[in-house]
């Protein structure tokens, strides 16, 4: 009891650690990690893959992991950490990003399903209207490689599914006995730059070349980074030329991936292109029912409603909410009510404060409207919608009072602000493609 009780308050913080490091960082040192001991009140034991990467959290993200901890528990506590292994050579692996364990391994092994996240399955997939095409492209791709959708690519943005289907068409192809490679483009690049330095490209491109399918993930990152762009290429095209799959998977449309070289846009473009939409509320209803009742929790709708009007642009945080719910619950013995949802969730959703001027300029951008339109008294549909969520933005997203929003955009009264505001939030509860400027925004924001 103690042991799954310390697994998922650990997926639990995990789920919101992932919202506070960067990518690459979660990737590389927390990804692995596993609560596996609490003893109720002082010591919280985690499991980490080797002694490397102990090190990494016990000198540089101690503090970082005991707050998260202590915000989900109400009350500190001090971190052990165990690993299985300990061999010198992990030890001394430099500590960047670029040379991961992972890459040697997948350059010797073929891929096998260990490699792969056993829950990412087309079964676990929900389908609703936001990700169905997407849903349907995988399993043509999945079960005729090659023929249907050569390259297929899946564009959305994160935390919406993308990385769960390119698993599920690695699992659907490893049943049938085909050999998909299944590759973020942050691990090819460590790949082909280490075969680079070790004199091994001829290596590389036969492990490659084998491949029946390439599910390259996160392509994005390939952004400005040249001679692995050519790898990439040239492993395309000799891939395409035989009629294996390739699908890749971008967290922005192929046309905004700048620094990607354009023969190799206008080859993503060339084959079939589906983006995946911020879920709807029924969409959202039903995962957060699937994945309670996978953990075997029953939860009535009225809470779950509640959560999926509140959280509505990423499945992640969908998720990572629910899991925060199901651990306290355990943890403390808790009847799941609605109190103790919104206690739990207006703790845990701390979003990052953004500035008004990069909403603004977001804004702006986005919808193609120059600030000082957005600013004005202009009443047309387009630039009031654009004036409108600048408004919710500024107050959801940097705090700020609806008087002051009033004169950051103009001398509006606090009052038009409000009605703004308002009209923003039910918007969201029924409009996907204001679902969607907002999230685009938000990350636009965050960004600038
Ligand atoms: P992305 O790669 O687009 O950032 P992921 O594929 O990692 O997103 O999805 C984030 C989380 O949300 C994963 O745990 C995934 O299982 C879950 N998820 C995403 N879409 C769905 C869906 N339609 N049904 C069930 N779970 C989903
Ligand atoms: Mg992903």
């Amino acid at each position: 009891m103690v042991a799954t009780n310390a697994k998922q308050i650990w997926q639990a913080v995990l789920g919101q650690l992932q919202l506070q490091v960067t990518r690459p960082s979660y990737d590389t040192w927390l990804k692995n990690t596993q609560g596996v001991d609490f003893d109720g009140s002082t010591f919280f034991t985690l499991a980490v893959p080797n002694a490397f990467v102990k090190a990494q959290l016990e000198d540089r993200m101690y503090e970082l992991l005991a707050a998260a901890l202590e915000d989900h528990l109400g009350h500190p506590v001090t971190i052990k950490f165990s690993t299985s292994e300990k061999s010198p050579e992990e030890i001394s692996i430099p500590p960047s990003v670029e040379s991961s364990q992972a890459s040697k391994k997948t350059l010797k092994v073929p891929q096998n399903s260990s490699s792969l996240n056993h829950n990412f399955t087309s079964d676990s997939f929900v389908v609703g209207a936001s990700n169905e095409l997407a849903f349907a492209a995988s399993q043509a791709v999945a079960d005729n490689p090659g023929i249907a959708y050569n390259p297929l690519v899946i564009y959305s943005g994160v935390g919406l599914g993308k990385t769960h289907l390119l698993h599920s068409i690695a699992h659907k192809m490893l049943s049938t006995g085909l050999n998909p490679i299944y590759v973020t483009a942050e691990e090819f690049t460590n790949e082909y730059v280490q075969s680079i330095r070790e004199n091994r490209t001829d290596a590389f491109r036969e492990f490659y070349r084998s491949a029946d399918a390439l599910l390259l993930d996160d392509v994005q990152f390939l952004m400005g980074k040249d001679r692995t762009q050519e790898g990439f290429f040239h492993t395309f095209n000799a891939l395409h030329m035989v009629n294996r799959q390739i699908v890749v998977a971008s967290d922005r449309p192929i046309s905004m991936l700048s620094l990607l070289e354009d023969r190799i846009r206008s080859r993503l473009q060339g084959g079939l292109v589906v983006d995946i939409q911020p879920p709807d509320f029924e969409t959202r209803m039903a995962i957060l029912m699937k994945k309670a009742e996978n953990a075997g929790h029953r939860i009535d709708s009225k809470i779950i409603a509640f959560i999926a009007e509140r959280i509505n642009l990423n499945i992640r945080e969908l998720e990572g909410s629910l899991s925060r719910l199901l651990a306290y619950s355990d943890l403390m013995k808790a009847e799941i009510t609605l109190e103790l949802v919104k206690n739990i969730i207006s703790v845990s959703e701390i979003k990052p404060r953004i500035s008004e001027s990069s909403i603004l300029n977001a804004v702006s951008e986005y919808y193609g409207i120059d600030k000082r339109s957005i600013l004005g008294d202009q009443r047309d549909r387009r630039t009031s919608l654009a004036r409108h969520v600048a408004m919710y933005l500024m107050r959801e997203d940097a705090s700020l009072k609806a008087t002051s929003i009033g004169k950051l955009t103009g001398g509006k009264n606090h009052a038009t602000v409000l009605s703004a505001c308002k009209r923003i939030s039910s918007l969201l509860t029924k409009d996907n493609s204001i679902q969607r400027d907002v999230y685009m925004i938000r990350e636009l924001a965050a960004a600038g």
